[in-house]
Parts: C-alpha cells; structure tokens; sequence
C-alpha cells in the first residue's frame, strides 16, 4: 500500500464549479470580471498580464490568480475560466498535497488507477442542454466561446478539451489534451503530435475505412486535466489516463454514454462535443485565416498552421445550463504544471525502479514548459554513487521522451528555486569536464532550435541534441563544498507573523 492510497482529498473538488468554488476561499488565488470582453484575441491579452507566467511574454505575472470572465462578447449565458492549474500552489490545494510533493503523488497514483464508472444520462449534469448538429441552426462558432488568442491565429481554438476515444479493436481508451481549432459550422481540426495514442487510435480505424468516435469534455476537474497529460512509457497504449485522476481524487471518474456516437464523455464536464474523425480526410489548419500561423504553444512561440491535418465532425453538443468555458493560453504556467508534474511523476517511477531512494525530487522547469528541463536532486552518500547520478539522467531522458536538457544538483540545492539552481551550476560545474551531449536524438517538434538549419546534428525537425548539466559535487571533494552554516534560531520570537 502507498504513502497516498485511500487518502481523500479534504477538499471536495469534483468538477470545474466546485474547484472554482474552493479557489474563492483562498486568498488571492482567483479574480473575475463582468466587463465585456472579446474571445477574439482580448481576453487571452488580459490574462497574459493577470496571470500566465511560464514561457509567456513579458511582462506577465507568475503566480497571479485563476481568472473566470463573465461577458463575452457575442455570447450568452456562457462564461470563461483560465488559469486553474496556473500555479503550484493552486494545483496542491486541488490534490491536497504540498507544492513540492506532487510529482510523488502522481506516481503514487499511477500505481493504484480507479478505473471510470459510467452513470445514467439524467445523473450526467452535462446532459443538461442538448444541441444536434442535424439542426439547421447548430453552428460551433455560435455556440462555442473558444478564444483566438492571437490576432494571427489560425481561429478559435479549444485548448483544454480532453478528448477521449478507443481503440476500434481492444475498445481501450485514451484521454488527452489535443490542440482543436474551429473550422466551420460543424467541423473542427485536430493536430496529433505524432505518436499520441489516440493518433493510433485513428490510424487503425482509417485503415479499416472507418470514421472513429470521439468526444471531447471541457471544463472538468483539475485532477483530470493534470492526469490527462501522462504518456507513455508511463501510461502505455491502452492505458485510460482517466483511472490516475480517479486515484487522484480517491473516486472514480464517471463517464456517460454518447448521444450520436459509440464512446462516452466525462459526466460533469461543463461542456461536450461529440463528433468522429473522419478517415482520409484532411484539412488545412489556417484555411479560414492564411496566415500561416496556428496557436501560442508551450515554448513560447506560435506554432505553425499545419498543411493536412484530420477532421472531427461534430454531430452534437450537450453542456450544462449557463456552462463555463475552460480554456488556457498555450505558453505559461498552467501549462508548465499540467504537463510538468507527470513529466515529474514518470522520472521519479523510472529512476525510483532502477536506484531506490538515490533521486529525492525533481522540478519539471517553468522555462521548459514543464517538458524540456528537469532540474534532478540526486543524493550521493558513497563514493560508489558518483557516476550514478548521469545514469539517473538518463533514465530521465527514457523515461519522458521529450525531455531535452536535466540539471543534477545536490540535496542541498533547493530544485524550485531557480536561484539556487542556477548557483549550483555557478559553483559545482566546470563546462569541459561536467556536460554530456548526447546528439540526434528525438525530442518534440515545437522547441523551434530542433530543426536541421540550426545543426548538422540535427537531420529532421523535432530531433535534437539532448544535454546534461552535472552540477553535483564530486563525491571525493565533498568536503570542500559545504555551504556557509547559519546557527539555528527561532525567527518567530522576533517576528511573530514571520513565516
Ligand atoms: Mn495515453
């Protein structure tokens, strides 16, 4: 039995209302504004400022708070939340756990999956309304508040959809975050990174002709969204990422059946469509725009429109009364931790396997976007553990595939604290002797460096040079690196409110 097994959250966070309901209680942690707003472009301008931090554009705000908007222009009964997950702290209210322990409770809940439960449609509150896309009237672009979030994007985007279908064979499932934009009345595009297993999915039915189900729930718990973004080796192909947030949340997710399609929704999103993927059809992504360009992405840069990319037809959408759209900005921190504590999660599980208690913790970094740098703390307490700890990052490097660079330091070197990481490497690194270049690998394809015309190295886009900064001590001159020693005092018995 695990340290976190049938351990309920004390906060009761079950759905986007109750987590937003939670975030009212705490200080500073969620703002809100009835004032007017654009989806086209102006509200993801406002929050860039309020709160994405991350890889955003400066300035922006690290840390600001969640942020839900309550007139959105062109639309009715309908609001927008943003920036649920967009600080650590927030995102260890929602699981209950300490900020710097999270990534141990994702992998502890990898270990012990809830798996879904299905209930009946009229305990499904996102059956509340019910719009077909048989109906003459049903138009996405009216029904849906999904911003553009720059002015030369490709469209509306749905950036926090979890999209959820099955293996046409096995019939097991898949959920996760897909980067969606609204291409007319009833169709959206999808962009598949390749290799994602819902890709499979869709490969497997094309291959036998035939459209594939999906739907796709919006605004639902965090523990979901968080969840949703495991990849394998962590969750292999067949893996429902929907039982780790059920472990998460000391309960089952649970699903409802489709209306116009075989597959099933999460049951208290605030929004689902449910459409199928189309076989052998593909569509420009900016062909409503030209402008070449797709969405802000986790790096910091907009993403390229794609050329040919799969089709959803949507056949219905069903929300609850006055729902709240969930959306996110691409780049910031919000996305940092969704993608990032798993990132945490799969390291701690590889490297845990393969040297018991040797890795303590490890920061999945902001300015990676939670899956280019990992700041590893290593403990050596023999002088046969030197050299272990580059095979620590190595394992990290199998165990998240799109992992680039890792930065080793010591167990007196505070990981979340960039400062002090960055001291290590000022003072426990020597480039010549402590740098391991390990060329040509795969990585992901929107670190725009990893292209070929940046190194001959690097032979197709989305290949790069994956590097280790070793900015441990060598065990044998432990002695010569220990940190000035401050005595130890009470600070409250000079400072009352000192914390
Ligand atoms: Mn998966």
């Amino acid at each position: 039995m695990t340290e976190h097994e049938n351990k309920k959250p004390k906060n009761d966070v079950y759905d986007l209302r109750s987590a937003l309901a939670l975030l009212k209680t705490l200080p500073g942690e969620y703002v809100e504004t009835k004032v007017a707003v654009d989806p086209q472009a102006e509200l993801s301008g406002v929050y860039r400022y309020v709160g994405a931090g991350g890889t955003c554009q400066r300035p922006t705000r690290k840390n600001g708070p969640a942020m839900v908007f309550h007139n959105i222009k062109g639309f009715n009964d309908i609001s927008v939340a943003i920036g649920l997950n967009g600080s650590r702290r927030r995102v260890s209210e929602f699981l209950n756990c300490p900020p710097e322990k999270l990534g141990h409770l994702l992998k502890d809940s990898v270990q012990c999956p809830i798996p879904t439960v299905v209930v009946a449609p009229d305990k499904a509150p996102c059956r509340e309304v019910i719009h077909l896309a048989s109906d003459p009237d049903f138009d996405l672009r009216k029904l849906l508040p999904a911003p553009t979030n720059t002015e030369e994007d490709a469209g509306p985007y749905i950036t926090m959809g979890l999209c959820y279908a099955s293996d046409p064979d096995t019939h097991e499932s898949d959920i996760t975050i897909h980067r969606l934009c609204i291409q007319g009345r009833d169709e959206l595009s999808m962009w598949l990174t390749p290799g994602r297993h819902i890709d499979a999915f869709r490969i497997k039915a094309e291959e036998q002709g035939q459209p594939l189900p999906i739907s796709i729930s919006i605004g639902v718990d965090p523990a979901i969204e968080v969840a949703a973004c495991f990849e394998p080796p962590t969750t292999p192909l067949g893996f429902d990422e929907l039982s780790i947030a059920g472990a998460l949340r000391g309960r089952a997710v649970e699903m409802v059946q489709c209306i116009t399609i075989d597959e099933k929704a999460i049951a208290h999103a605030e929004i689902v469509i449910e459409g199928v993927l189309l076989p052998n059809v593909r569509v420009r992504e900016d062909q409503n725009t030209h402008t070449g360009k797709a969405m802000p992405e986790f790096p910091g840069y907009t993403g390229e429109a794609k050329e040919a990319i799969p089709v959803i037809k949507v056949t219905a959408v069903t929300h609850r009364h006055n729902p709240i759209w969930r959306t996110t900005l691409g780049p910031g921190e919000e996305h940092v931790n969704m993608a990032g504590i798993p990132t945490e999660a799969s390291i701690l599980a590889l490297v845990e396997r393969a040297m018991p208690g040797k890795l303590l913790n490890v920061f999945a970094h902001s300015a990676g976007g939670g899956k280019l740098l990992a700041v590893m703390q290593f403990k050596k307490s023999a002088s046969t553990d030197e050299g272990r700890q580059r095979q620590a990052a190595l394992l990290a490097f199998s165990a998240f595939p799109e992992l680039k660079h890792v930065v080793l330091v010591d167990d007196d070197v505070d990981i979340f604290d960039s400062d002090d990481v960055l001291w290590a490497m000022q003072t426990r690194y020597q480039g010549d002797v402590d740098t391991v270049f390990i060329p040509g690998v795969r990585c992901h394809p929107l670190d725009p460096s990893q292209m070929p015309a940046y190194s001959p190295s690097i032979l197709q886009q989305g290949m790069s040079c994956k590097t280790l900064f070793d900015c441990t001590v060598p065990f044998h001159l432990k002695s010569h690196f220990e940190r000035s020693k401050f005595k130890e005092v009470e600070v409250k018995h000079f400072l009352p409110d000192f914390e």
